[in-house]
């Protein structure tokens, strides 16, 4: 237990975020309601099934009791009632996924006082806000029940908003909830205000493992053994008259990251109800013009604290008969393009050096911000306007609930999530969505909120919209209609809602980042910030970045985002498609000398031209690598096809032969068979055809003048004869050439790391390795024994469900096996053989979340799409400050 005035911002592990933000103001001397933290060790102790922590109820009391000292008030008692918030609080932010219970503390008797006083309305509204939420948290009374019960009432007395509900409605909606209460439970709202605040708590401790938290640690990758703490805390009442009210604000706007104070704020008022969207708020400027010495207050705390905490800053505020009150602070959640904008505003405003902004944002961010937005030039009028809540272009099909738009999603379509306002029970569908809609609500909304932390695009409050999920329909106004699967486009950038599918445009980042524009040159400000920040990035990094790239256009692409070389030529896709028939004449010997003459023309000027895009980087040339069979007829069409030809009478030679090769090399499980390494022992010509090809294309280029550096890699070894084999038969290959133009050549040749064998035989293959690269999609499938192509379907999904994987290990690196392995072998492997290369080129290379670990490694480079390059660029650059 401790009091808020003995806390300090650095505690958030044992007073949770929100704690120690308090704690933090506090010391500050902001106006902060007095208050104590229960921390969350007593959760933690509760959570691990011991029961209630010995002593933790008195220390409770014996804080309650400083309390009423503190704020001159008595718990309890009608003459003086001091009324608490019971609020969870974990270390990261988890904004409304768990519990709150205000107004603990009211009962019977404080109301008839507070009546008997002339404030009925308030008492009432708190009342009836209490059994709501008491019911709820604590008794587990479904939300929706009381939800229905003011609509209801609302629609009876024809109020617009619950600000309109008078006194004597709220008496009767109090009763209202309590007997729903007891119909639902079978007990009342308890009379003992200390037994409102202990049962409030442990409810709180509970939230901690409630559904949507679960699912909100899994996704945020927060563990779950933190437990939260419970800020117990004398409420301010923003419902108490016409001059008082709640608000949430910003130190500078968390959408585009301009600067100035920027919130809403909501006049006669308790906090949620400006956070639920249910009413429709004001802006802060509104405010000034209204109260413009509590705006003035409220802009100096800001200044205070955004000085303090030298970053953006979001902030609750109540204001209570006309004096101001800071609930709540943290850190504020901004747009991806406001988070780059903010961190390089804050270097100019020298708050803070490039290297600081630099750890202030992140590749998942920049990958936002690399996404495309619609074409401007096309003219269309759009159906509805709302707010710009989180920047973004999508297009998809309406849906209008979670659930819905969870099981779309999973059968492959796009969704568009369209709610008359989200609470976080919808957390799911937004994950799933391409973009959400809502028909009210602010800028700091739940929807608008939750989707700019998760860069999705959104737009709220969109005017005129009615949103009806029974009836799976949504209408705007001049009787246009909607129902559940139109296709819309939405515009989270401008807050625009369109009919159909708009074309789509590649982002102004992603634009200025090929173009190699130079951050003076850029008038848009976070353009400006992310080309800073990336070459700063490219100062810090250590690690290389290539581009895993097949044709020139690619290569080309890479190149423009900055990358340093071709990590990863998969050569395979000159051999599919039409060209599949070479490879298929060859297993048959259907004029086989004549297939690889063919395939070898084909791969001298593919390398070529790719060589050429490349001059002066390396390019790594990866030999032929998938199943044997996936260059070969299906077997079952070919069957039957065989079967009917021989049927008519008309079955040849070749037919039969096809058949029968097909039959020879058919395999129950390819992906474990005939492919990699073991395709060049088996059949050689394909792969030497391969080589010949870019030796010939490496001296043709080099004695016209070219600076060009190919490499050779060997995928899917497992041991280092297969290696010393198969670089005996690729060095006598180079050799050959270079002798017949009579110059010399040597081209590095290295190791693909991804199959544990090789991990566990590290030392062996580095002796004949230049480098290793560690394919890591195949090194998890073989590692986990799961199928890349399968498992997600399969079982993935459900086993994150189930919480037996945290994330998907084909995306992010599971550090604790595959990373295993790979820490292992790049120690065998540099023990073996000091200066080996290494690098990684499966999917998780451009994967912000497992870049960290590659870096701590020790990795040289890593490999991955064109357009992730900038990504990896600037999570290198990060990793390395
Ligand atoms: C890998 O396995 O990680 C890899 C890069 O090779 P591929 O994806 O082509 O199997
Ligand atoms: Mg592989």
């Amino acid at each position: 237990m401790l009091e808020l005035h003995e806390g300090d911002r650095t505690m958030a592990g044992l007073l949770g975020g929100k704690g120690a933000g308090l704690a933090e103001m506090s010391r500050l001397g902001l106006p902060v309601p007095p208050g104590f933290v229960v921390t969350t060790e007593a959760c933690r102790a509760w959570l691990s099934g011991d029961g209630e922590p010995d002593g933790l109820w008195g220390q409770i009391e014996a804080a309650m009791v400083d309390l009423e000292r503190r704020s001159g008030l008595r718990f309890g008692d009608p003459a003086a009632p001091l009324l608490v918030s019971v609020r969870s609080g974990a270390r990261f932010s988890m904004p409304g996924m768990m519990e709150t219970v205000l107004d603990v503390g009211m009962n019977d008797a404080v109301a008839a006082a507070l009546v008997e006083r002339g404030e009925a309305r308030f008492a009432w509204d708190s009342y009836r806000r209490l059994v709501q939420m008491y019911g709820r948290t604590v008794l587990g009374v479904a939300g929706a029940l009381f939800d229905d019960q003011l609509t209801l009432l609302r629609h009876e007395t024809g109020a617009a908003t619950d600000a309109d509900l008078d006194a004597a409605t709220l008496e009767r909606l109090t009763a209202g909830f309590r007997r729903l209460v007891v119909e639902r439970t079978g007990e009342d709202l308890p009379q003992d205000p200390g037994e409102q605040l202990h049962r409030a708590v442990i409810a709180v401790f509970a939230s901690w493992n409630g559904e949507r938290a679960r699912l909100y640690r899994a996704h945020e990758g927060i563990a779950d053994d933190l437990g939260t703490a419970v800020n117990v805390v004398q409420m301010v009442f923003g419902n108490r008259g016409e001059r008082s009210g709640s608000g949430v604000c910003f130190t500078r706007d968390p959408v585009s990251g301009a600067p100035g104070v920027f919130g809403d704020y909501l006049p006669d008022a308790q906090g949620e109800d400006v956070v639920s969207g249910s009413r429709s708020p004001m802006d802060l400027s509104e405010l000034a013009r209204r109260e413009p010495a509590l705006h003035a207050e409220l802009s100096t705390h800001l200044r205070t604290l955004e000085e303090h905490y030298r970053d953006l800053c979001d902030v609750e505020f109540t204001v209570e008969r006309g004096r101001l009150w800071i609930l709540q602070t943290r850190l504020g959640k901004r747009s991806p393009a406001a988070a780059f904008r903010i961190a390089v505003e804050l270097v100019d405003e020298g708050v803070i050096d490039l290297d600081e902004a630099l750890t202030r944002v992140d590749g998942t961010q920049l990958q936002t911000l690399l996404h495309p937005t619609f074409a401007t030039s096309d003219g269309l009028v759009p159906l509805a306007h709302g707010l710009a809540a989180s920047p973004g272009a999508a297009h998809g099909r309406l849906v209008f609930d979670a659930a819905t738009a969870m099981a779309w999603t999973a059968l492959g379509r796009e969704v568009v999530l369209a709610r008359p306002e989200t609470s976080p029970d919808d957390f799911g569908g937004l994950l799933a969505a391409r973009a959400v809609i809502t028909s009210r609500g602010g800028l700091t909304s739940h929807a608008a909120v939750v989707a700019r932390g998760l860069g999705l695009t959104c737009v709220t409050g969109v005017e005129g919209l009615v949103v009806d999920p029974a009836a799976r329909v949504a209408t705007l106004p001049g009787g246009v209609t909607l129902p559940e699967g139109t296709v819309v486009s939405v515009d989270g950038t401008t807050g625009e809602l369109y009919a159909g599918q708009r074309e789509v445009e590649p982002s102004a980042v992603s634009a200025a980042v090929s173009e190699g524009a130079s951050p003076g040159a850029v008038a848009d400000r976070t353009v400006r910030a992310v080309l800073t920040l990336l070459a700063h990035a490219d100062l810090r990094r250590h690690l290389g970045v290539m581009a895993n790239a097949e044709t020139p256009e690619e290569a080309r692409a890479a190149r423009r985002f900055g990358a340093e070389g071709i990590g990863l030529c998969r050569t395979e896709h000159m051999l599919l498609g039409e060209r599949r028939v070479l490879v298929e004449r060859i297993v048959t010997d259907d004029d086989r000398a004549g297939a690889l003459a063919e395939i070898e023309a084909l791969a001298l000027t593919e390398f070529t031209s790719l060589l050429e895009v490349m001059e002066g980087l390396p390019v790594v040339v990866r030999l032929l690598d998938p199943p044997l069979h996936e260059f070969l007829p299906d077997l079952v069409e070919l069957s039957v096809a065989a079967a009917v030809a021989a049927e008519r009478g008309t079955l040849d030679a070749t037919l039969e032969r096809r058949l029968s090769a097909t039959r020879r090399w058919h395999e129950s499980n390819p992906m474990l068979g005939l492919r990699g390494v073991r395709l060049l022992t088996v059949l050689p010509q394909i792969v030497d055809a391969q080589v010949r090809a870019l030796a010939e294309a490496t001296v043709a280029l080099r004695v016209a003048g070219h600076d060009v550096r190919p490499e050779l890699m060997v995928p899917l070894v497992a041991d280092v004869a297969e290696l010393t084999a198969a670089r005996g038969r690729m060095e006598a290959i180079v050799a050959d050439v270079a002798e017949a133009h009579h110059t010399s050549l040597r081209l590095p040749i290295g190791v693909m790391v991804e199959l544990p064998r090789a991990a566990l035989t590290a030392s062996a293959l580095a002796e004949h390795a230049d480098f290793f690269s560690f394919g890591t999609n195949d090194l998890t499938q073989t590692s986990w024994g799961m199928s890349r192509d399968d498992a997600e379907a399969n079982f993935l999904a459900v086993y994150r469900e189930a919480g037996i994987v945290a994330t998907d290990p084909f995306r992010t690196l599971d550090e604790a096996g595959v990373g295993a392995l790979v820490a292992m072998a790049a120690r065998d492997g540099r023990r073996a053989r000091p200066g080996l290369g290494l690098g990684a080129c499966g999917e998780h290379a451009g994967d912000p979340a497992s870049i960290g670990f590659f870096a701590r490694t020790g990795l040289d480079y890593l490999s991955c799409s064109p357009p992730r390059i900038p990504v990896v660029r600037l999570e290198a650059g990060r990793q390395a400050v």
